[in-house]
């Protein structure tokens, strides 16, 4: 069995297996969604948001990029937020980035990816290494790394916020937090960056 013949074979287990513990499970999901959460979190194939929050299909929104980056002209994360936000009418934005990410090491260093559209996108994440270089320059290896993923979530959580889909609906009165959170592959903890 080829390894895509493999992926098929675990769907179709997969479904079986669901549909025996909840009879109805796809039926009602199949005619609506209602999650209470939009993830807006890294590529990394380490960090799958549904698996580690513990939430089945139906349950999570989810956006993911290089580095888990919210820019403002980025039409395709603005979707999502809009679609999130004004339709699903989710109660929580969780920006989850997570620790040891190839995206904030690579940016990081001084050499370029040489791979022209990545290094581009991680030009956001030098930015945010310059505005906070003062204190990036006390830490180096792995402190630096892992600061600056901190100082990446939190920074795009700024960019969230300042964002008018979110603003547009906090002035509308709908119920709505967002959250920062940094993941760790090491354990599979999440630390809530939070600050009210
Ligand atoms: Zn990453």
């Amino acid at each position: 069995m080829n390894e895509i013949d493999q992926l098929l074979e675990n769907n179709r287990r997969w479904s079986e297996r669901t549909t025996k513990v909840t009879p109805h499970f796809f039926k009602s999901l199949a005619q609506q969604q209602t999650p209470k959460f939009l993830w807006i979190g890294c590529s990394d194939s380490r960090v799958p948001a549904n698996q580690i929050v513990d939430l089945p299909p139906g349950e999570v929104f989810v956006h993911r990029n290089v580095a888990n980056l919210v820019v403002h002209t980025d039409f395709n994360c603005l979707s999502v937020l809009q679609f999130a936000i004004d339709v699903l009418k989710v109660e929580h934005v969780i920006v989850c980035g997570h620790y040891g990410c190839g995206g904030i090491d690579a940016a990081i260093q001084e050499e370029p990816l040489n791979l022209s559209l990545v290094d581009n996108w991680l030009g956001h994440i030098r930015d945010i290494a310059g505005k906070h270089e003062k204190e990036l320059n006390k830490l180096s290896g792995e402190a630096k790394s892992a600061r600056l993923c901190e100082i990446n979530v939190l920074e795009q959580t700024e960019n969230v916020k300042r964002n008018t889909i979110i603003r547009d609906a906090l002035a509308r009165g709908q119920t709505l937090k967002i959250h920062s959170w940094v993941y760790s592959l090491k354990n599979g903890l999440v630390t809530d960056l939070s600050v009210d």
